[in-house]
């Protein structure tokens, strides 16, 4: 029996402590998580709109989950359907633009992998669908947005002019004390670009899409965002055809309904919001500011 004593007091105090110290680094992480516990599970709190899965026997709607947001990829047109993101002051801090276009590896590896040179001379601008500058809390998170799954062919006009102002609203809502879900995307074939009309690039194998499309949900900073979303909670939709002349159009101009996005795309938006909220915030065409 004399074994079981085989720690002196001291060590067995000292054994006591360790435990104790270990126990309260684990509290103190613990308290460190942010707001949305799981930041990638944050992306897609509102749904998955084509449930997408990350198999590649679904190659037209490749499900990529990154720390930075999640989206749907189709392996023929070579651009995501939709990316989705949580936008909240944490996203946001003073990390330069990175400006690291370049193939994403998290793909499979027989897949076309598509290069920033794909772009060069095509008339069309490499657009972010989730922005640059949504993403400046760290080189990393900045870094993310300029991985080639998360680009499409854009219009210039599109993309520095018309899209470009409704990006900066959404950030201004974020200093106004709110946070954001947005969802972006794009379907159908061909737009115009700076050298006229296309319906692929870099030799058929990027899609142009026709229309590009955005739905942002708008909540005042707060916890538990999925429930505290009601049928007064504000929604934009938009949807933009993508070529030139939009430039110095207003975004408020291009609002319609939640509804009318998916019926154009078949997707369901907002999908793990109540079916009664769901449906009575998809058939609204957003009435709020534009500036
Ligand atoms: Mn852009
Ligand atoms: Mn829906």
């Amino acid at each position: 029996m004399k074994n079981l004593f085989i720690f002196s007091y001291f060590q067995r105090l000292t054994i006591v402590l360790l435990f104790l110290v270990l126990w309260s680094c684990k509290k103190t992480e613990d308290t460190q998580v942010p707001a949305n516990e799981d930041i990638t599970k944050a992306h897609l709190l509102l749904g998955n709109p084509s449930n997408a899965q990350a198999n590649v026997s679904m190659p037209e709607n490749y499900l990529l989950e990154r720390p930075q947001f999640a989206l749907s990829y189709s392996k023929s047109r070579a651009i995501p359907n939709w990316v989705s993101w949580h936008l909240s002051k944490a996203w946001i801090g003073s990390s330069d633009r990175q400006d690291d276009f370049r193939p994403d590896e998290n793909l499979p590896t027989d897949w076309y992998a598509v290069r920033t040179s794909h772009y060069t001379g095509s008339g069309f601008d490499r657009g972010h669908n989730c922005p640059s500058a949504d993403r400046t809390a760290t080189v990393a998170d900045n870094s993310a947005t300029f991985l080639m799954t998360n680009i499409m062919p854009q219009s210039p006009d599109h993309n520095q002019g018309v899209w470009a102002r409704l990006e900066d609203y959404c950030r201004t809502q974020v200093e106004k004390g709110n946070e954001l879900y947005i969802i972006c995307g794009s379907y159908g074939s061909g737009g115009t670009g700076s050298n006229g009309f296309a319906s692929t690039i870099s030799e058929g194998r990027i899609a142009v899409p026709a229309n590009i499309w955005k739905v942002i949900v708008i909540l005042p900073e707060g916890k538990d965002d999925l429930n505290r979303i009601t049928s007064s909670t504000r929604v934009i939709a938009v949807n933009i055809p993508n070529k030139q002349g939009v430039r110095n159009d207003n975004w408020g101009d291009y609002r319609l309904s939640v509804d009318d996005i998916e019926r154009r795309t078949g997707l369901d938006l907002l999908s793990k919001v109540s079916q009664s909220v769901q449906n009575g915030l998809e058939s609204k065409v957003d009435q709020g500011g534009t500036q």
